[in-house]
């Protein structure tokens, strides 16, 4: 045959870029790497016997419906289960299971974007939600935020016409950062005010520390807010199931691009989900989780207070999460720094991908949940002679 096929890419497919981040683990994960860079739960804590159990007791009781096609909207018994658990209320027809809560951003995608639609996000955001939104083409907005979370005055200028706010209030990714209860209050009425949606994900919010965050955005204007959860980071990854909770008017078109982009989530997970849930499982599960990464998240601080002295970096304490946010000194750019710390054994996220415009070149992201508390100690220090030897003269 002498004939050549062209296979013509879509627009969208141009636009499509491999995950900075995934590109960058690859060169982390080497053996011997103390990996900071990794956004990973600790395997430590996924519920490995109960989830033993649970799947004797699924097969056993219910074996052929969960290995048989099942509704789009979700199981009815999980469905329940999170209408009941937020803490608004929510009718169980709101929510829809998702296959993670990475889905529930590219439905939101497709629901919500058009080519040229302007998109408000946190500065910086998360990666994922940038990589779900990109295929449908809109034009990234970075609100200003600070310490707080968003700047709700620059939140005020860009709202107009925009599609909608996309908002991690709690413990964010990539900063760690929590919306403070002041903010959030002013934040939902600005955005109410404007006829501006927001688009809350909340992957992180029970893993706090020492007490729980403020309320969601989505419980103070419910009709105002599409909310995405995980189960991810509270039970286990692997199972990829998250769910969204939609204003009744876009519902219906949420489930049609669930729909036509899977079907379902699996349905042996979603029973298996279910039956680990019952009785109050996580009201016992989340407490080690919390105290894990509490005690992580302690030594990492730590360690940054003894070694990097004098150095001229900066970093926040989360209250709660996986990750910290650190910046380095004037004249340092985070992405030049990674290979020289790579020779050094340790691992980080330049903060540059996680910005839609203007990076911030010095910030970088630390996680401080898969490393132990002895590789804690032996990466920061790794990472602070990395520092000392390229200061800027
Ligand atoms: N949103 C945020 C902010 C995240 O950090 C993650 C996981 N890294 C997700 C969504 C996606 O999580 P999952 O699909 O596992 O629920």
């Amino acid at each position: 045959m002498t004939a050549t096929t062209h296979w013509t890419l879509a627009r969208r497919a141009e636009r499509m870029n491999p995950s900075v981040i995934r590109e960058i683990l690859k060169v982390t994960e080497k053996p011997g790497i103390i990996s900071f860079a990794g956004g990973l739960p600790s395997p430590q804590t996924f519920p490995v016997s109960a989830f033993a159990e649970a799947c004797a007791e699924v097969l056993e009781n219910d074996g052929r419906a969960a290995l048989q096609y099942a509704a789009s909207e979700g199981h009815a018994q999980l469905r329940e289960w999170v209408a009941r658990q937020l803490p608004w209320k929510v009718d169980p027809a709101q929510v829809l299971i998702t296959t993670g809560s990475q889905q529930g951003l590219d439905l939101v995608a497709k629901v919500l974007i058009d080519t040229g639609s302007r998109v408000l996000v946190e500065t910086p955001t998360y990666l994922g939600a940038l990589q779900a939104f990109t295929p449908m083409e809109p034009r990234f907005v970075g609100v200003a935020s600070d310490a707080e979370g968003i700047d709700v005055d620059d939140l005020r200028r860009q709202a107009p016409g925009a599609r909608f706010l996309y908002a991690l209030p709690n413990f964010q990714n990539p900063t760690g950062r929590t919306m403070s209860e002041a903010r959030r209050a002013a934040l939902v009425q600005a955005a109410a005010e404007a006829g501006l949606p927001i688009v809350e994900d909340n992957p992180y919010g029970d893993l706090w520390f020492d007490a729980p965050p403020p309320a969601p955005l989505t419980a103070r204007n419910p009709d105002g807010g599409l909310y995405l959860g995980s189960f991810s980071k509270i039970l286990a990854p692997g199972l990829r199931l998250g769910f969204l909770v939609a204003p009744a008017a876009l519902y219906p078109k949420l489930l049609q691009a669930k729909q036509a982009a899977d079907l379902h989530s699996p349905s042996f997970n979603q029973r298996l989900v279910s039956a680990v849930l019952k009785d109050g499982f996580l009201e016992r599960h989340v407490p080690t989780i919390r105290a894990l990464y509490a005690s992580q998240c302690r030594a990492m601080l730590a360690a940054l207070e003894r070694e990097m002295a004098g150095l001229g970096v900066q970093w926040n304490a989360p209250d709660g999460g996986m990750f910290l946010w650190a910046r380095l000194p004037e004249g340092m750019d985070a992405t030049a720094l990674l290979p020289h710390a790579v020779e050094r054994g340790v691992a980080f996220v330049p903060g540059a991908p996680f910005f839609t415009d203007a990076p911030d070149t010095r910030s970088l992201r630390l996680s401080f949940v898969t490393a132990t508390v002895e590789q804690i100690d032996r990466g920061i220090a790794a990472l602070a002679q990395t520092v000392r030897e390229h200061l800027p003269t």
